[in-house]
C-alpha cells in the first residue's frame, strides 16, 4: 500500500487549493479523496445533455477583496468580467436587490433623491439597542415594511426559522444603498472562470503527486490508507461521529430544467422572497456568457434533509461548534478546514485564503504573498 504525506478528504476549494499547494510548492504526496464522483464540491459546473454549462449545486458567482487570493486563482484559469445582478419579485414588480433608490422609488411610486431616501429610512428605520439577530439589522436600517416584503419570507423559506432566531451576520451580507448601484457585490474582483470552475479545478489537481480517489467516503478506507497528516473538508460533527449531537445544517433541492428558448428572464438571479417554495431562479447563460438556443435554469427549494449546504448561523450551534473544535485542537496530525469543517458560512474566496492560510502554518511560510506564489 502507498504511504502519503497527506490524505486530504473532500476535493472543493479548501481541499483542492491545500492539495495544490503541497503538492507543487513542498513535494507532498497526497491522496485527494471525495465521496462524489468529481471534484470541484460546491462549486463544480458541468455541461448538461444539451451543452449548457451548468452549476451543479446552485449559482457561483466569484468576488474577493483579496489580490492574494485573485493572484492565486488565475494560475488556473483565465476570467470572464461579471458583474453579478439579481432582481427580487415583489407585489408583482421585479425590483433590485440589495434594496437602494430604484428599489424605494419603483415598489412606492415615489421620486426620492438620495438624500432623501436617507432620511425616509431614517424615519421608518425601528431603533434596535443592540443589534444581534438578522431581523434586527433589517429593520432598523429600512423599516418593517420592507424588511417583510425583501427579507422576513425569504429567510424563513431559506433558513427554515425566524429572522429573529438568526445571527446578524445572515442579513448583514445584504447591504443597503441610498444611491442607484444595482450591483449584488462590490468587491474589487468580480469575475467567473472564463471555461468555468471544473476545469479551473483540474488545473489545479492534476499533477503526478496527487492521487485521487473519486466516488469513496473517506469513513468506508480511512482503516486501509496509510498516511502522514490528515486535511479534511467535510463536516466536522460527522468526522467525530456526532458525539456531542448533530450540527445542524441547512440544504437545498435543485431543479435544473432547459428551456426551449434563448431568454427567460432579465437577469442571472431572480429572487422570491414571498411567492413559490422556490427561493430563487437561475438563468445559467447569464452567468458564463455563453451562447445557445437554449436556456437552462434552476429552481431552489430549501429544505433540512440532503447534502450540508449551509452551516446554521446561530448561538446555540456557534456554542455546539465550538465543543468540537475543541476536540479538533486535541488532534495536532489533523487539519480541519472549509464550509464544513469550521463550520463558517464562508464565500468560495473565504475559503482559498483559510486554506492557504493553513498551507502557510503547514509548511512554515510567513506572507500570503509567498504562499501563493509558484
Ligand atoms: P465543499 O465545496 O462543500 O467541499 C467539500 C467536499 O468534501 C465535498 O465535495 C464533499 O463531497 C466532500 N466530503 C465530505 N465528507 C466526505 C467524506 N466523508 N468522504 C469523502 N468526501 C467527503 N460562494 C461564493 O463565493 N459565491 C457564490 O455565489 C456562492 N454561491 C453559493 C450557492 C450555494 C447554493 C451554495 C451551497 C454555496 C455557495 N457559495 C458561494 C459557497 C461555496 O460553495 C463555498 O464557499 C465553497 O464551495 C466551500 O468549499 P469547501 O471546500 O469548504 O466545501
Ligand atoms: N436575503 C433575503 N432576501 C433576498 C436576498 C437575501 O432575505 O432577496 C437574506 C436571506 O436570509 C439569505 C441571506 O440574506 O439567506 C444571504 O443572502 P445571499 O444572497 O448572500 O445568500 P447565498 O447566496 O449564500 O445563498
Amino acid at each position: 500500500m502507498q504511504h502519503y504525506d497527506y490524505v486530504i478528504v473532500g476535493a472543493g476549494f479548501a481541499g483542492s487549493v491545500l492539495a495544490e499547494r503541497l503538492a507543487s510548492q513542498a513535494g507532498k504526496t497526497i491522496l485527494l479523496i471525495d465521496k462524489r464522483s468529481h471534484i470541484g464540491g460546491n462549486a463544480y459546473d458541468c455541461l448538461n445533455e444539451d451543452g449548457i454549462l451548468i452549476h451543479q449545486y446552485g449559482p457561483h458567482i466569484f468576488h474577493t477583496n483579496s489580490p492574494e487570493v485573485f493572484a492565486y486563482l488565475s494560475q488556473f484559469t483565465e476570467w470572464r468580467p461579471y458583474e453579478h445582478r439579481v432582481l427580487a419579485s415583489v407585489d408583482g414588480k421585479l425590483l433590485p436587490i440589495p434594496i437602494n433608490l430604484d428599489t424605494v422609488n419603483q415598489l412606492y411610486g415615489y421620486s426620492f433623491t438620495s438624500e432623501e431616501l436617507a432620511d425616509y429610512f431614517k424615519s421608518v428605520g425601528e431603533p434596535v439597542e443592540d443589534i444581534r439577530t438578522s431581523e434586527d439589522v433589517v429593520v432598523s436600517q429600512v423599516g418593517r415594511d420592507l424588511y417583510e416584503k425583501f427579507f422576513r419570507g425569504y429567510t424563513r423559506k431559506q433558513w427554515g426559522v425566524d429572522p429573529s432566531q438568526l445571527d446578524k451576520m445572515v442579513t448583514s451580507r445584504i447591504p443597503t444603498r441610498t444611491n442607484q448601484d444595482d450591483r449584488y457585490f462590490t468587491d474589487e474582483f468580480q469575475y467567473m472562470p472564463l471555461q468555468g470552475y471544473t476545469k479551473m479545478f483540474e488545473k489545479m489537481v492534476d499533477q503526478p503527486c496527487i492521487h485521487q480517489l473519486l466516488s469513496t467516503d473517506f469513513k468506508e478506507v480511512k482503516d486501509q490508507l496509510s498516511f502522514d497528516e490528515l486535511i479534511y473538508t467535510g463536516p466536522v460533527d460527522e468526522y467525530f461521529d456526532y458525539c456531542y449531537g448533530k450540527l445542524p445544517y441547512r440544504s437545498l433541492r435543485f431543479d435544473h430544467q432547459t428551456l426551449d428558448v434563448a431568454d427567460y428572464q432579465p437577469v442571472s438571479v431572480v429572487n422570491y422572497p414571498n411567492d413559490h417554495a422556490y427561493t430563487r431562479i437561475t438563468e445559467y447563460k447569464k452567468l458564463t456568457g455563453q451562447e445557445h438556443p437554449k436556456t437552462s435554469i434552476t429552481f431552489e427549494y430549501p429544505q433540512d434533509e440532503g447534502d450540508p449546504y449551509y452551516p446554521v448561523p446561530r448561538p446555540e450551534n456557534a456554542a455546539l461548534y465550538r465543543r468540537y473544535k475543541q476536540l479538533a485542537d486535541e488532534q495536532p496530525s489533523v487539519h480541519f478546514v472549509g464550509r464544513l469543517g469550521t463550520y463558517r458560512y464562508y464565500n468560495m474566496d473565504q475559503v482559498v485564503a483559510q486554506a492557504l492560510t493553513l498551507y502557510k502554518k503547514l509548511v512554515g511560510i510567513e506572507s500570503l504573498q509567498e504562499a501563493v506564489k509558484s
